[in-house]
């Protein structure tokens, strides 16, 4: 056990540490003036590129790039038929565009609770928010941890659900084996610079159902039977078809060119997210009761986000760890709130999710980045280790 006078004693001075950053080089800079350079920077052949890669890291036939995660969520919910008067199970602990998504649809989010070890729902606690209306349940990999989707699938079959995985942090993570997604009938991923693989805008709705990607390709465009490339490299007029109704859910070229070079080097950003996480762990452990994000049984993290779990007696709340980060020039994150306690949902009837929001409570998102060092981790758990040693001493 540490003990007050072993405490390391960090110093307020230092460079400032980032909370991410995307890992760029020289690479993607070239291959987005490329991009803009070939004159076509709308949806185009480095679209069809990027999916093709991304396809082929998720090991699944079909990738359709969209402009974002909470887009591809949406098109799920539209693929599946969800509408008015249809109840959708999703985390309350979950970025709020999982149930806006389900919002956009007309249709009801209904919370469910999480597991407290690996923070993600399950089917039993997706089987306590089930309604005679429940139609549909977005499972979603939080903070790229695989949930557990053989018993949420089992589940859904046995009810009669459709599954959509929210795997938008989890590119790289691995369930049983295989990359997350690849068992899933609807994966959607995300590649805002929050997560890993990094676009700027832009997400990808993955999928072994020939039918649903051609479905989900023709809403991303308006409802075209045919693509504006497809018909641009046509020699004959084709006139397009509007088969339903559709949305502007577009990726770009410029974005998809970043996407190809980004795409390039998920193993080696996933490998060094997991050596940083296991030396955030090491130097972590001398926090009794701290608890920090971990592999489960069933996969392998990418480690998109590292959380940490303050236990119930930490001598400060975790927004004064957070101040006392700030002044240390660390900069961290609570962790995501509840969506049932947001005021976007104060017209839904009140739920009680008391792991969700224990876990609200208690947890601190860590920096972690490509370029971050072992003393860089080491001025973070002095202060993390510190302020449980000697509070006194960190408080303002
Ligand atoms: C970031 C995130 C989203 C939204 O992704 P965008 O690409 O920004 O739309 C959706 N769900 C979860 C779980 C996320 O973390």
């Amino acid at each position: 056990m540490t003990t007050t006078s072993q405490v390391r004693r960090p110093t307020r001075g230092g460079h400032e540490i980032a909370m991410t950053q995307p890992w760029f080089d020289e690479r993607e800079v070239v291959a987005a003036a490329a991009a803009v350079q070939s004159g076509w920077v709308s949806q185009g052949a480095r679209v069809i590129e990027f999916e093709a890669a991304v396809a082929a890291l998720v090991q699944v036939p079909y990738a359709v790039a969209v402009s974002s995660c909470t887009a591809a969520l949406h098109l799920g919910m539209v693929a599946y038929g969800i509408g008015p008067g249809d109840d959708v199970v999703v985390p309350s602990l979950s970025f709020v565009a999982t149930a806006n998504a389900v919002r956009y649809a007309g249709a009801r989010p209904v919370f469910a609770d999480v597991d407290p070890r690996h923070h993600n729902i399950t089917a039993a606690t997706i089987e306590q928010a089930l309604t005679p209306a429940t139609k549909a349940v977005i499972a979603v990999d939080q903070y790229g941890t695989p949930a557990d989707m053989e018993p949420i699938r089992a589940l859904a079959r046995e009810r009669g659900l459709s599954v959509v995985e929210d795997a938008a942090c989890a590119i790289g993570s691995t369930y049983r084996g295989r990359p997350v997604g690849t068992g899933s009938d609807f994966a959607a991923f995300s590649f805002h610079p929050r997560k890993i693989l990094v676009t700027g805008e832009g997400g990808m709705v993955t999928t072994s159902d020939p039918g649903l990607a051609e479905r989900v390709r023709r809403l991303r465009q308006h409802g075209m039977s045919v693509s504006t490339f497809d018909r641009h490299h046509e020699q004959r007029p084709v006139h397009e078809q509007y088969l339903e109704t559709g949305y502007n859910y577009r990726l770009t070229d410029i974005q998809a060119a970043i996407g190809v070079v980004q795409a390039g080097k998920l193993h080696s950003m996933v490998s060094r997210r997991r050596e940083l996480a296991a030396v955030y762990q090491e130097l972590l452990s001398g926090v009794p009761g701290l608890r920090t994000v971990t592999d489960p049984e069933h996969g392998e993290s990418n480690y998109q986000t590292f959380w940490v779990m303050l236990p119930d007696d930490y001598p400060v709340s975790s927004d004064e760890l957070l101040a006392i980060l700030k002044r240390h020039r660390i900069n961290a994150r609570h962790g995501i709130p509840c969506a049932h306690q947001e005021p976007a949902f104060s017209d839904l009837d009140p739920v009680t999710l008391p792991v969700s929001e224990h876990i609200a409570r208690q947890s601190v998102l860590l920096p972690m980045f490509h370029t971050m060092t072992r003393e860089d981790q080491q001025r973070v758990a002095d202060v993390v280790c510190g302020t449980w040693a000697d509070p006194d001493h960190f408080r303002e």
